[in-house]
């Protein structure tokens, strides 16, 4: 398709002075193709990929189809599928505005206040942009008056049809005047939207760009297959392993952001969530938050995330598989943003979401490399190597006089200064959370499960005991022992073995391999709310066969229990 200037179009000087003062000089495809006919009066039905300048395409002219003469009327009406586009939106079209007299644009969008809005509504404004839910609430209350209403625009469709605004959509159409220009801009054609385009256009000429290579060659493509309740770990092992400092983590829900950035903020991770379902003003502070760099990883939706503009992103992950590759594209296009290099991760889980992941290559035509994660082992070395390096940094600047001298009180009690400095390094180590061992075994010991080439293997697990001090006398019962465990570390229940219940202990079998790291997570825990110490056992247990009790309330598929399959 024909690219054409800016000053070629039909256009009024003003505009044209305001575009080439932003500093487009040619107008995209898209443009260049609908607004030569969106000026004719057509009805259009716009059909190109995210970022390919939809908002100009419908923005200028409807600009110019404005009649500044009158100022109490809206004359063109935007609908658009969030608060973040509505302004986005408006922004853009009030930069091409900048040199024409009288033309006013407004974004109007739930969570904000309304009466704010119906008081700016009544100065006027020719041009509104605005979410369904609350334009429908302002014809409502006639605070929009659409007797003068020229054009209808509704842009990202499938995005407001995703959102469930099908409804708010129609019910607006068959609302404002039937002589009007109706023209719709979509990333994406799903047969709901060309219902809506048959029933609510005429003659609508449909625009369709095809898509250019769809994702730039600076940016560095990988994924990771990894069984489904190891994703969190998977992500802070690639987060610090690739040094990575801002970062975007898209989910397919709202609840899964949630869950995400809830557990990474325990973690110690600076880390929000950003969702449709959130009260405007958290939003707002979320987005303030990651632009000021006060916050490192922002886990959004897609929706959530679109229109949302922040260089300097390291990296982007998808914690899910993106639902197509429009989305897909869309995701990984924060980063690697003005010429710098970025880095795209993306988790899947099992051969379906492996396929998808092909097909993604094929339509992106891109080379999306696969990768398996560092082990639990090597992260431990790389964060002992971080943890060297922030010492010796520190010992380099701070020499505090009474540190040597708290450190020589300290050798005096401990006298050898080698296990001094190794429990100086257990406790430091110890408080930095992102360490934790909090499902780093589900993520090694499932590993083999992830090779597919191999299909599933058995592994057996060496098996060992702990000793907690709570017992039969506390009335300590064997959840109460599995729930201590798994929160305590992570690890999952099926991976704890025996659990015996003795007067004031308990003993628990628990895999031979993270014993000292389950000891040292446990040990000082509430359990019930009492205080309980943990400790490693080395005591040889009786067989089975002997009188001990099995507290495992699930005995019966005791034997399986003990093993863990891979
Ligand atoms: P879409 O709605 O198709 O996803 P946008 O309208 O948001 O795309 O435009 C994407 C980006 O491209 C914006 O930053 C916009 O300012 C810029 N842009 C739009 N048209 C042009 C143009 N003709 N020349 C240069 N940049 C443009
Ligand atoms: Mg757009």
């Amino acid at each position: 398709m024909e690219k054409v200037k800016f000053e070629e179009l039909n256009i009024s000087d003003e505009v044209k002075k305001a575009v080439r003062e932003i500093g487009f000089t040619e107008a995209t495809e898209i443009q260049s193709a609908t607004i030569p006919l969106i000026l004719e009066g057509e009805d259009v039905i716009g059909h190109s990929q995210t970022g390919s300048g939809k908002t100009a395409a419908f923005g200028i002219p409807a600009i110019e189809s404005i009649d500044a003469g009158n100022k109490k009327d809206t004359q063109v009406l935007v609908l658009c599928p969030t608060r973040e586009l509505a302004m986005q939106s408006c922004d853009e079209i009030r930069r091409f505005l900048k040199y024409k007299e009288g033309i006013k644009v407004l974004a109007v969008y739930g969570g904000e206040p309304i009466g704010h809005q119906i008081s700016a509504l009544r100065k006027g404004a020719q041009i509104i942009i605005g979410t369904p839910g609350r334009v429908m609430d302002h014809l409502r209350r006639k605070t929009i008056k659409t007797q003068n209403l020229k054009m209808v625009v509704l842009d990202e469709a499938d995005e407001m049809l995703n959102m469930g605004f099908r409804e708010d959509i129609e019910t607006i159409l068959k609302d404002v005047p039937e002589e009007r220009q109706t023209v719709l801009f979509s990333a994406t054609m799903p047969p709901a939207i060309l219902a809506i385009t048959k029933q609510y256009q005429k003659n609508p000429k449909l625009i369709k760009i095809a898509r250019k290579q769809m994702t730039v060659s600076t940016i560095e493509q990988f994924y990771y297959d990894v069984p489904k309740d190891a994703k969190i770990e998977a992500l802070t092992r690639l987060l610090s392993a690739n040094d990575i400092k801002l970062s975007m983590v898209f989910c397919n829900t709202k609840s899964m952001v949630d869950d995400l950035s809830a557990e990474l903020k325990q973690r110690g991770y600076r880390a929000e969530g950003l969702h449709g379902d959130m009260k405007q003003a958290s939003r707002t502070k979320v987005l303030d938050l990651f632009k000021s760099g006060q916050i490192d990883i922002l886990v959004a939706t897609d929706v959530a995330a679109r229109g949302i503009d922040v260089d300097n992103i390291d990296a982007v992950f998808n914690f899910d598989l993106p639902q197509d590759t429009e989305y897909y594209v869309h995701r990984i296009g924060r980063t690697g943003r003005a010429g710098k290099s970025g880095r795209a991760y993306t988790l899947i889980t099992g051969r379906k979401q492996f396929y998808s992941m092909r097909d993604l290559m094929r339509m992106t035509k891109a080379d999306i490399v696969k990768k398996e994660l560092p082990t639990y082992e090597e992260m431990e070395q790389y964060n002992l190597q971080k943890f060297m390096e922030r010492v010796v940094e520190k010992a380099e600047k701070e020499i505090r006089p009474d540190y040597f001298e708290v450190y020589q009180q300290l050798l005096d009690k401990v006298g050898d200064s080698a296990k001094l400095g190794a429990a100086m390094v257990r406790m430091l180590m110890k408080k930095d959370k992102k360490l934790s061992v909090k499902k780093v075994i589900s993520l090694d010991q499932k590993k083999p499960r992830m090779d597919m080439s191999r299909g599933t293997q058995t592994r057996r697990v060496k098996m060992g005991d702990i000793i907690i001090s709570i017992g039969r006398k506390q009335q300590v019962a064997p959840n109460h022992i599995v729930g201590a465990i798994t929160q305590a570390t992570g690890i999952p229940g099926n991976m704890i073995g025996h659990i015996t219940i003795l007067d004031n202990n308990t003993v628990v079998e628990v895999p031979k391999e993270y014993r000292e790291n389950i000891v040292s997570s446990l040990d000082g825990c509430k359990i019930k709310g009492i205080l309980t110490k943990t400790v490693v056992s080395d005591v040889k247990r009786p067989q089975e066969k002997s009188g001990y009790s099995s507290g495992r309330r699930d005995g019966k598929n005791r034997p399986q229990k003990r093993r863990y399959k891979g």
